[in-house]
């Protein structure tokens, strides 16, 4: 069973035991294990406040479920410099390496270090790098 986030909207529909626990009204957890023929499910919750119980009987019926959000695939390519002002080219950097993708040796932006993350719009950004990284980020060239 792939993970079901949820969130508790309510506890009227949910054993007794529960309900007493208003609190929990609001919070969102994840789902480990359906229980009573599907129609209640035993929810894991985020909140580790309370160490004495974290895992909740919930009637589905009191549940919200919550879309997850698949995160975009990152490119993971640092941003690195050649040449000095006017004439600085940007190259995609894989990490732990001081090469660009295109093979040049590069160094980072003299102010920011190795924070910046390598954008292919840029205007000065080096073409062989754009492509390389469109290919490794899976996109494809455009
Ligand atoms: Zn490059």
């Amino acid at each position: 069973m792939p993970d079901v986030r949820v969130k508790v909207v309510r506890l009227d529909h949910s054993p007794s035991q529960t309900r007493e626990f208003t609190w929990l009204i609001g919070r969102y957890g994840t789902v480990i294990a359906p229980l009573k023929l599907g129609t209640a499910v035993l929810v894991k919750m985020d909140d580790t406040k309370w160490h004495v119980v974290r895992r909740w009987v919930i009637d589905w019926d009191d549940l919200e479920v919550v879309p997850v959000k698949k995160r975009p695939k990152r490119i993971g390519h640092r941003l690195g410099i050649t040449g000095t002002g006017r004439q600085a080219v940007q190259h995609a950097v894989q990490r732990e390496t001081m090469r660009g993708l295109c093979g040049k040796y590069v160094k980072p932006l003299p102010f920011c270090g190795w924070g910046l993350t390598f954008s292919p719009t840029a205007a000065q950004a080096c073409a062989v790098c754009v492509r390389l990284s469109r290919d490794a980020s899976g996109r494809g060239a455009a």
